[in-house]
């Protein structure tokens, strides 16, 4: 059965962050607003596993920059932190450098350099200008991330030649950590946070030299309930503005007269629409929802050979005790660190001592486990699918090493008898139960050639009537960026559909507000 546009009716293919985020602003400018997604609930990879009174976040567990979010609740009349509580942790996270040192990270600056003299005291002497140095850097890099690319010459008109010493792109996040920090541990604990678009630190162009900035300017927070609890509110809030939500529906095929998209087939129907945003992984539904023919400059055999992101081997352990001496969030980089990166992103193999991290968040969050009981998540980054790794095969024997890890790195005892809950994820996981291409959970890869103009536009440039949301468009993967890129598409869109878009939130932010 097919029913007919009205207008102004737009189809938003899953209900991911950056759909979600989508359908509250659309909702709210007037628009018909359909979501249509494929699993059972909300949010996507921001989603829960939920078993046996334990609730895990299925994949962020570092809720980074509100500020954006909040943006999107107050343009639409709501308070976020009213919808979602959340804690800013203090530490922030442990790291732990192979079986040799420890760094405790607090975003307390004075307490954080007392903590970096333990193991390199000139480097702690030099955080107060790190920091100073990436707060001018975020403040001219934002209109970049907070604009369309939607062409060459919009580069230009961000004048991104006066940009560029500030943004050093010819130097990746550890060349430019070096002119701070000396010792490799200290670089290492302000550029992990590059794994969370998937890339090595060594890789990384040195503008992400924000995310550690980001973590110790404003916080790294825990919703209560997990990150997912926020795709839930956000959900609940387009819904009540009148967005339709419809789970447990897959989009098997996009419509299409010529290179204009009309609406979608579902597994239950047809649904026809004006507009249609695309929330699900970019390449993979490009290559399974849209003919190749049609496309041009993202073609099946273009989208093959860009660069993707890694993976990740994730087992989400609900257990019997709590684990006191365990931080929130504890991060253990391989002892040869360097090698461990060349496994994950060159040679493509597993490695013996993996990086791991450890969300222990029952020590904050009583809402996760039964009493007296408690849920790890533990991810390690391993490669994206490549013919080197059978899984079928290697999951058995990668759990005994991670199970190993645990023991011995995390200190964490007794472990295998006390699992009452136990469900393991691999990158296959990844691609079939949740439609992540190759399973590479941080998208494209955010090189220089894939990133601005370069990555797949927020209005899409090879189709009509087709728009991008989420961490596969620009800005790129990571919660603040994939509910920027909802504001900026919702923009483009409500513009072509001819409404004047006056969101509360243009005003300029109160910085001030959004440290705490
Ligand atoms: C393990 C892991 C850890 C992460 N940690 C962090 C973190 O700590 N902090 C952070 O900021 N970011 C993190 N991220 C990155 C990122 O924030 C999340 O992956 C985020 O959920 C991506 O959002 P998205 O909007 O791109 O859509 P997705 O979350 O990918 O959602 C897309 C939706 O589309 C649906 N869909 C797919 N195909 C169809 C179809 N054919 N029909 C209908 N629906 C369909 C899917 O079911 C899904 O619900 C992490 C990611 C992973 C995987």
């Amino acid at each position: 059965m097919s029913d007919t546009p009205s207008g102004d009716r737009v189809i938003i293919i899953g209900a991911g962050p950056g759909g979600l985020a989508a359908a509250m602003l659309l909702a709210h400018a007037g628009l018909d607003v359909e979501v249509v997604e494929k699993r059972d609930r909300v949010g996507g990879r921001t989603s829960t596993i939920e078993a046996d009174g334990f609730r895990f976040d299925l994949g962020p567990t570092f809720f980074l920059y509100p500020l954006v979010l909040e943006r999107i609740f107050r343009s639409v009349g709501r308070d976020l932190r009213a919808e979602v509580p959340m804690e800013r942790l203090d530490p922030q996270y442990r790291i732990l450098f192979g079986s040799k040192s420890q760094l405790i990270c607090t975003p307390d600056v004075e307490r954080m350099q007392a903590e970096m003299a333990k193991i390199a005291p000139d480097d702690a002497k030099n955080l107060p200008r790190f920091l100073d140095d990436n707060r001018v850097k975020l403040a001219k890099f934002r209109p970049a991330l907070e604009s369309p690319f939607l062409k060459w010459s919009s580069l230009l008109s961000w004048d991104l030649i006066k940009l560029l010493p500030a943004i050093r792109p010819w130097a990746s996040v550890d060349d430019d950590l070096k002119r701070y920090f000396a010792d490799p541990r200290i670089r290492l604990a302000f550029s992990f946070q590059s794994k969370y678009l998937g890339m090595s630190p060594f890789n990384c162009p040195s503008l992400f030299t924000i995310l550690s900035f980001l973590e110790y300017e404003y916080g790294v927070h825990h919703p209560i309930g997990g990150c997912a609890s926020v795709s839930e509110a956000m959900a609940e809030v387009a819904t009540e503005l009148g967005a339709r939500i419809s789970l447990n529906e897959g989009v098997e095929e996009v419509l299409f007269e010529g290179r204009r998209a009309v609406g979608v087939r579902t597994n239950r129907r047809e649904i026809m629409a004006d507009s249609l945003v695309i929330n699900a992984d970019f390449a993979r539904a490009m290559t399974k929802l849209v003919p190749d023919h049609i496309r041009r400059r993202w073609t099946d055999r273009k989208i093959e050979k860009k660069r993707f992101s890694c993976s990740t081997f994730m087992m989400y352990l609900g257990i019997e005790g709590v684990e006191d001496q365990l931080a929130h969030h504890t991060i253990y980089t391989a002892e040869d660190y360097i090698a461990n990166l060349g496994d994950i992103e060159s040679r493509h193999v597993l490695s013996a001592d993996p990086s791991l991290y450890v969300q222990n968040a029952s020590v904050t969050d009583a809402t996760l486990a039964p009493p007296g009981c408690s849920t790890l998540y533990v991810l390690a980054p391993v490669t994206h699918l490549h013919s080197n790794v059978d899984w079928q095969h290697e999951a058995p024997r990668f759990r005994e090493v991670v199970m190993r890890q645990l023991r011995e790195r995390f200190g964490i005892r007794d472990l295998e008898k006390r699992i009452r809950f136990e469900k393991v994820v691999t990158p296959v996981d990844w691609e079939s139960e949740y439609d992540v291409y190759r399973g590479a959970t941080f998208n494209l890869a955010h090189t220089l050639d894939q990133m601005l103009h370069l990555r797949p536009r927020n209005r899409f440039e090879d189709l009509e009537g087709v728009y991008l949301v989420g961490g596969g468009t620009h800005p790129g993967s990571g919660l603040p960026v994939i509910y920027e890129s909802a504001r900026i598409t919702s923009r483009l869109l409500l513009n072509d559909h001819g409404r004047k878009v006056e969101w509360l939130e243009d005003r300029e932010p109160d910085f001030a507000e959004v440290r705490g």
